[in-house]
């Protein structure tokens, strides 16, 4: 899926989740991250095209470990023994971009080194996605003016 498409997911989750953590602004930054890490294994994602990325583009496929729960997990345990204010943002914004990602053609293996496969019905950036990307717009403006501004939520 295509970065626009997971942080308008992730919008959604830090509106619902915000209000039962602490740190806020800690909590929304860490979402975003753990968003966009896991396509970072791309060099044609919005950030991983860029040369920083691309060793590890070279020790790892696209949608392989970092594209599962093992690297999720994993990152998220290291953060929470290191600076563990961070570590449940990363994890949700992780994880929701594993589980939409599943939804496409090329899908995930969520459980590397296993070889088992999750994956849908539809392709990155292609019109489903495009429908979903809108879809979850108009959900975001809607839940946010719920929440923000007229607290009814
Ligand atoms: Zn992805």
């Amino acid at each position: 899926m295509l970065l626009k498409t997971h942080l308008a997911f992730a919008f959604l989750l830090v509106i619902f989740f915000l209000e039962h953590v602490n740190n806020k602004i800690i909590f929304v930054l860490m979402v975003i991250l753990g968003s966009i890490i896991p396509d970072l294994d791309s060099g044609f994602s919005s950030w991983g095209r860029h040369l920083i990325f691309r060793p590890l583009q070279f020790f790892v496929k696209h949608r392989g470990i970092v594209h599962s729960f093992t690297a999720a997990f994993a990152i998220s345990l290291f953060l929470a023994f290191t600076w563990p204010i961070t570590s449940l943002g990363f994890f949700v914004g992780y994880s929701v971009h594993l589980i939409m990602d599943s939804f496409t053609y090329e899908g995930v293996q969520p459980f590397w080194p296993l070889r088992t496969k999750s994956k849908g019905f539809f392709k990155t950036g292609g019109r489903i996605e495009e429908s979903i990307f809108f879809s979850l717009v108009m959900i975001d403006i809607v839940v946010f003016f719920l929440v923000f501004i007229l607290n009814q939520v």
